[in-house]
């Protein structure tokens, strides 16, 4: 039998709540399936913070490197805000994602039918949006050098920052890019700024190049302005972005938006050899650790459940399981259950553990 490890790292707040929930869910892939799942506890951010006095134990550092992949809950929380930057929960997400190289982040935006509602956006422009965003994530202008500020005599200053790519920075992404497109609908929209940054025009360049190695996905070139306009106008238009890392930030975030609430969002952070099976990836919701609604067992444990649905596709390249977790989620949501962030007035009734309780049931009616 396949076993696969997976290391679990709840963190804080909801996270303690909605990950037990996605590991649950695998467990009913796992029994379906025919494969293990070998389930390895860390602790991370403020729960790491008041046990040891760091946010990433070195011990939960080795538990990651000898994973499969990696399952993350939120981290941070008042009780840590006023905590300096080195002893910040937060630290510890970082720190993981340096140590691992994740460089390439995937968060998919998509308007389940039943939500439409819950969208900012008319029915007629956002039905049907189904988008992955491929973010760089460890390179330009967040990381370049030099960076700082500089103080004159005269009481003005100056402030820089760099956005700095080499090429090989842009194809490692590029290449999650394409591979993404190509499970999906085989179009990929790689997103710059190409008319005015040289950095954007290299970009481009190397994804020309590397599309040579694609030939069934189809590439455009799209200006950074011209798809934060097309997100909201026409979202149907795509299917994978690719992108550095700034703009990523800012399009991913535009494009979650369009699919309604923080709870429904999951992602995946990946490093090494990319989308093509076997990559050591962190898969995580995109909410944080709410604590306003902490400990009440209402949190929505929907964005955890489809980051474990990202976990089988991505690094255990199990396809079929992902796709019968993300049909599950469909189906309860089909059948009318919702947890309270997801309904116009908070009058959904279900609470976390209901919630999973359904989904577990609709993944294994359809093995
Ligand atoms: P948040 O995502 O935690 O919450 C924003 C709002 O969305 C809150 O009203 C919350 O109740 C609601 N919400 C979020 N997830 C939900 C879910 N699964 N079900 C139902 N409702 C949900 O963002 P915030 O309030 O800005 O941050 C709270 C804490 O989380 C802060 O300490 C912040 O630093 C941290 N945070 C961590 C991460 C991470 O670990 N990756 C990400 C974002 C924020």
């Amino acid at each position: 039998m396949t076993t696969y490890r997976v290391a679990v790292l709840p963190g804080d707040g909801i996270g303690q709540e909605v990950i037990p929930e996605a590991t649950r869910v695998l467990q009913a892939v796992a029994k379906g399936a025919g494969i293990g799942f070998e389930f390895e506890q860390g602790l991370v951010g403020g729960a790491a913070l008041d046990a040891t006095g760091t946010p990433l134990p070195s011990a939960t550092l080795t538990l990651c490197r000898e994973a499969h992949a990696i399952l993350f809950g939120a981290v941070g929380g008042p009780k840590w805000d006023g905590a300096p930057q080195e002893q910040r929960p937060e630290r510890g997400l970082l720190a993981i994602r340096k140590e691992l190289d994740l460089y390439a982040n995937l968060r998919p935006a998509r308007c389940f039918p039943m939500l439409v509602e819950a969208s900012p956006l008319k029915r007629s422009v956002v039905e049907g949006t189904d988008i992955m965003v491929v973010r760089e994530l460890t390179g330009g202008l967040y990381f370049g050098e030099p960076r700082g500020v500089e103080y004159f005599a005269d009481g003005g200053a100056r402030a820089i920052n760099t956005m700095a790519y080499t090429s090989r920075e842009i194809e490692r992404v590029a290449r999650v890019g394409f591979d993404v497109a190509r499970r999906r609908r085989r179009r990929l929209a790689s997103v710059d700024k190409a008319n005015v940054l040289v950095v954007s025009q290299l970009w481009r360049d190397v994804v020309t190049k590397i599309a040579r190695d694609y030939p069934d996905v189809t590439l455009e070139h799209v200006l950074v302005d011209n798809c934060a306009m097309a997100l909201v106008h026409k979202p149907t238009h795509f299917d994978t972005i690719v992108t550095e890392n700034t703009f990523g930030d800012i399009l991913s975030d535009e494009a979650a938006i369009l699919a309604g609430s923080m709870g429904m969002l999951p992602s995946a952070s990946l490093g090494l050899a990319g989308a093509g099976g076997g990559a050591v990836g962190l898969y995580e919701p995109v909410h944080g650790t709410a604590p306003d609604i902490a400990g009440q067992g209402i949190a929505n444990p929907i964005a955890a459940i489809l980051s474990a649905a990202m976990l089988l596709r991505y690094s255990l390249d199990r396809a079929g399981d992902a796709d019968r977790v993300e049909t599950a989620v469909l189906r309860v949501l089909e059948k009318g259950h919702r947890t309270r962030d997801i309904t116009p007035a908070g009058t959904g009734t279900v609470g976390t553990r209901q919630m999973s309780d359904l989904i577990v049931r609709e993944v294994e009616a359809q093995y």
